[in-house]
């Protein structure tokens, strides 16, 4: 603890992504600075696909990549529509992936880099603690309270992810609706990085990503996905929580598909599990979004519900990133004006309305409704594709239809109405 500090200039409660994005940026620029994270250390409780689109970080830490520990650049982009016994892979790759590169990150080692990089500008990361309350003087809040002790800010910011028990407490958010979050399961399998490269086709350094649809969630909203990091590769499942309800297949059932499936199975073979975790996700989009500030206080990363699920891109810690550095740009300016009412720190929304998070959110603000509309994405598709190309690869010396009554007839398992029903609404939410 910094001796002498009865009041800091800011706390941030939560040191995941957006919280030390915000420490960093507020502790560089002269402020006196806490982050309070309940982990044992920052990232101990951050469960992540793991991959991390560079651009926000990249404009903060110039060349990050240089020094963070990032498990791999990602070079190849897959698209999986799977069936019970096989399916349908796409892949994307092209030097344009350079222009704005991704990473696979463990959570664990990145947040603890970017723990050192907040404290290196001077700002005091404490671990193993957590915020149970804010403290309030006269509506506003004036600081925060952990097992008795009280400590004083000007500004609290709240990093402390997708539950943001503190939000609750003080109004600026309610409980999600189940059709609006997500639980993820992930576990990360051992293979060595030889074995990687092999399976995908990579160099060293080198990295894969893929997202699947169909028989894994059995038709319930949602999907895989599989990140190639050093020496491990991260695999998981992300479905919606109202539609769990529903489902006859449960979320670890999901994964062992997923895993199982032998489309995947290969590419893991001779891995072994050596974690497990599982975490909500936010993806109501902007429509759902919370109170983001109020006296004394401002929201950020996924307490705010800054997270973009798009089927083909899992994207939060980008947000987060930036959701961090522009509420600290906000404490700066209030800092400076020596005002942090409500109106001053409404800054932050305008901010975030200018930058590219509210521009994305707003461009895809329908996805989610799009997404949760129609079961047939997360199953019949798949099973459309896989008729169509298996009439064209299946050759058995029997008379073969023209192209035409091959593709009419796998479509009419899903109907031509629905087809462009579907279609329709996912143009209009794109
Ligand atoms: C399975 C899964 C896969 C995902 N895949 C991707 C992906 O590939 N790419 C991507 O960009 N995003 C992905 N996301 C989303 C991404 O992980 C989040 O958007 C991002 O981590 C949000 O960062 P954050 O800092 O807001 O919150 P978090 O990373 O959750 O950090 C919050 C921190 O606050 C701490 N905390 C909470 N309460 C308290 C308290 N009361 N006191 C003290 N500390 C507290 C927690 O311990 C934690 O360290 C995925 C999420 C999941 C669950």
């Amino acid at each position: 603890m910094k001796r002498g500090i009865e009041k800091w200039d800011a706390i941030v409660v939560g040191g995941g992504l957006a919280g030390l994005s915000a420490a960093y940026t507020m502790a560089k620029n002269g402020l006196e600075v806490m982050v309070v994270e309940r982990g044992e250390h920052c990232g101990a409780k951050n469960v992540s696909g793991g991959r991390l689109y560079g651009h926000s970080l990249e404009k903060m830490i110039p060349g990050f990549a240089k020094e963070a520990p990032v498990e791999r650049k990602i070079v190849r982009e897959r698209l999986a529509l799977l069936t019970e016994d096989g399916g349908t892979i796409i892949e994307y790759g092209s030097g344009k992936l350079d222009t704005a590169p991704s990473y696979s990150v463990n959570r664990s080692d990145f947040d603890q880099w970017m723990a050192k990089k907040a404290e290196e500008a001077g700002a005091l990361v404490i671990t193993g603690i957590t915020v149970r309350e804010l403290y309030m003087e006269a509506g506003k809040v004036c600081g925060i309270r952990s097992d008795g002790d009280t400590f004083r800010s000007d500004v609290v910011i709240l990093a402390d992810g997708v539950n943001s028990l503190l939000a609750k407490q003080i109004g600026m958010k309610k409980e999600w609706n189940p059709d609006h979050v997500a639980v993820g399961a992930k576990e990360v399998i051992k293979l060595d990085s030889q074995t990687i490269n092999a399976h995908f086709g990579l160099k060293d350094g080198e990295g894969a990503a893929m997202m699947a649809t169909g028989y894994v969630t059995g038709g319930k909203i949602g999907g895989g996905f599989l990140y190639t990091n050093k020496d491990t590769v991260s695999l998981g499942i992300v479905t919606t929580v109202g539609d769990t309800e529903y489902s006859e297949v449960s979320v670890p059932e999901m994964l062992e598909r997923f895993e199982q499936h032998p489309m995947i199975q290969p590419l893991i073979q001779e891995g072994k599990v050596v974690e497990y975790s599982a975490h909500l996700v936010p993806e109501g989009g902007k429509k759902v979004l919370p109170q983001l500030v109020k006296d004394g206080v401002l929201l950020t990363g996924d307490g705010a519900g800054l997270v973009m699920n798009l089927g083909f891109t899992v994207r939060g810690m980008d947000l987060a990133v930036e959701s961090g550095r522009l509420a600290a740009e906000t404490v700066l300016r209030a800092n400076g004006a020596g005002d942090f009412s409500k109106e001053a720190l409404s800054e932050y929304e305008i901010l975030l309305n200018e930058s590219f998070i509210m521009r994305d959110m707003k461009q895809y603000q329908n996805f989610p409704g799009f997404m949760g509309s129609s079961h047939r994405l997360y199953d019949d598709y798949s099973k459309v594709l896989d008729g169509l190309l298996s009439q064209l690869y299946v050759v058995d010396g029997k008379t073969q239809d023209d192209i035409l009554t091959k593709s009419a007839r796998a479509v009419a398992k899903v109907g031509l109405v629905n087809l462009a029903v579907d279609g329709i609404r996912g143009l209009g939410a794109l």
